[in-house]
């Protein structure tokens, strides 16, 4: 067992050994290090292959074809492409949006800027188990509605979106479907010859691959989706994100999803009992809540909340177990959780949301020094704090 014990594959994940090597041989001068876009001689047409090969990988793992997928800095670029670039295509259809408020900010942020230029955006509530009910999603469709995006799992709960009836709904009214999918690729099946979704958003960092990259799938069949590109350059990837393609990324994210693609069920089951073991382990202290869904979730995400104790005091507790409290991209803010709050969870319970999430790379016996260490952790702060003889006694916590 290594030491910290990394528990936060839902942040980012390591650069699996294979991918890396890959990585390698696409930089140097005894690699592939040519311009893709240098057609005219072998150096680039070799890295103009490598793309080709990893634009299959990638469409092969989503049931899509390669020309249906653009190259991206990561899923931030992919979702600004799908919702500004769709929108600023669609202008003179509608400027209304719908989205949840359990998405990632990389869905709300830009959903905030449409807003200051000129589009509407409604955010659904959840249910208290993290879930967009469909009937809120149909009762929010207007006759302007352009674009619906709705994410498959939740990065903070793991929650799962059923999406093909969401999908039914919005391709019956000519809407679009985007999905935020960079927890799910390479975690779960996604066949997008069967599933109604238009656009979907990919990053590499959260399946083995690196940093800085990732893909948006734009539909081409049966409908054709239509986007204005955010930069204007080269007229890479057929005008809609120009840029020389960073082929040493684009071999590696190909790669992880090569690996993802074959290795993707038995991993999850493997990471699924872990995860099981993990909570059972919990659930014996007593006073500990599951925030998201106990079914209807991803295999490697566990988000819960010990009853009397602060998620900065546990974290404190065990330095040396990599873990967070709501997602990395807010927890530099003390605010608690958007998600969890919008799920209808109070303040107290929010702010002691700690998230587990686990990988590739995680062994048996990282779990167990984990339910070892956190229990001794949890019970240590149970004795100093205040919270948890009020709920000893039965004091009942009057916040919303
Ligand atoms: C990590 C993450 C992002 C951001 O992806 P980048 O590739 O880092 O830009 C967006 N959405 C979700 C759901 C994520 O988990």
């Amino acid at each position: 067992m290594r030491l910290p014990i990394y528990l936060d594959y839902a942040a980012t994940t390591p650069v699996d050994p294979r991918v890396a090597v890959l990585l390698g041989r696409h930089l140097t001068r005894d690699g592939v290090f040519g311009n893709p876009s240098s057609t005219t001689h072998i150096v680039g047409r070799q890295a103009a292959q490598a793309i080709e090969t990893a634009r299959n990988q990638v469409a092969a793992l989503i049931n899509a074809n390669p020309q249906e997928i653009i190259w991206t800095s990561g899923a931030t670029e992919a979702n600004n492409l799908a919702l500004i670039g769709a929108v600023r295509a669609q202008a003179r259809r509608g400027r209304h949006l719908l989205t949840s408020k359990t998405e990632h900010k990389a869905v709300l942020d830009v959903c905030r800027w449409l807003e200051r230029n000129g589009c509407t955006v409604t955010y659904l509530d959840p249910g208290p188990d993290g879930r967009i009910p469909l009937e809120r999603v149909a009762a929010a469709l207007r006759p302007d509605t352009v674009l619906v995006s709705l994410m498959r799992v939740n990065n903070e709960t793991g929650v799962l979106h059923e999406l093909a009836a969401i999908g039914a709904l919005t391709r019956e009214r000519g809407i679009l479907l985007h999905t935020d999918a960079a927890q799910s690729a390479g975690k779960l099946p996604i066949d997008l010859q069967t599933l109604p979704i238009d656009l979907l958003s990919l990053s590499a960092h959260k399946m083995y691959g690196p940093k800085g990259m990732g893909a948006l799938y734009v539909r081409q069949h049966p409908v054709r989706v239509r986007l204005e590109p955010l930069l204007y350059g080269g007229g890479q990837e057929r005008g809609l994100r120009a840029g020389t393609l960073p082929t040493h990324q684009i071999a590696a994210m190909g790669e992880a999803c090569r690996i993802a693609h074959s290795e993707m069920d038995a991993e999850q089951t493997r990471i699924r009992q872990l995860r099981d073991q993990l909570w059972q382990a919990f659930t014996r202290l007593g006073a500990v809540e599951l925030n998201g869904h106990p079914q209807q979730n991803v295999a490697g995400i566990l988000n819960v909340s010990f009853t009397g104790i602060a998620a900065e005091a546990l974290l404190a507790a065990v330095p040396e177990i990599a873990i967070s409290m709501g997602s990395a991209c807010t927890s530099a803010s003390y605010e608690p959780s958007h998600v969890l709050r919008a799920m209808g969870i109070n303040e107290i319970r929010a702010r002691g949301a700690i998230r587990f999430s686990l990988g590739r790379f995680t062994t048996v016996e990282d779990i167990n020094y984990t339910v070892h260490a956190v229990t001794a952790a949890v019970n240590r702060l149970r004795e100093l704090s205040p919270l948890w003889e009020d709920h000893q006694r039965g004091v009942k916590i009057e916040v919303d």
